[in-house]
């Protein structure tokens, strides 16, 4: 399949494209949280130029800002987020690995102040390559990625 064609075939929406394959269910978990409403269509394992596989997700009707793709850049950070408006690619952005995530994940340490006290969780992203790495700002405990997918 030719990726143009993917990204062609929504009028209006947001297409997640480049999404190491098997991460693709984690960023879909995210975008249905967000919008329970949501018309999406999942890819999974596409082929991908020279790189193996891919997952891609379109979402029809609703349009990403910066701001929501920084919520999955934990699972696919090197993805590209196309924002479509009249079949038309307006915006083209990568998804990015912000330097922290505030009100996103739970902490992984059931003993942490911020499942008690009225507090936004947050994390500082140690590693900018994976396995990444977080560090609670409260319990100061480093996680990896892979304690945050597994509850999507
Ligand atoms: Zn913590």
């Amino acid at each position: 399949m030719r990726e143009t064609m993917a990204v062609e075939a929504i009028e209006n929406g947001t297409v997640i494209d480049h999404i190491p394959a098997g991460q693709g269910l984690n960023i879909l978990s995210r975008i249905q949280v967000r919008n329970s409403q949501a018309r999406v269509t999942v890819g999974l394992n596409l082929r991908s130029g020279g790189n193996g596989t891919k997952d891609i997700i379109k979402v029809e009707g609703w349009l990403f800002s910066e701001f929501d793709a920084a919520e999955m850049a934990l699972y696919a950070p090197n993805a590209t987020v196309n924002i479509i408006e009249d079949y038309q690619v307006r915006k083209k952005f990568p998804i990015g690995l912000p330097a922290e995530f505030t009100g996103i994940f739970d902490c992984p340490n059931s003993n942490c102040i911020s499942h008690t006290e009225p507090v936004a969780t947050r994390f500082y992203v140690r590693e900018q390559v994976r396995p990444i790495q977080l560090t609670c700002h409260f319990c100061e405990r480093s996680f990896t990625d892979s304690l945050f997918t597994r509850n999507g």
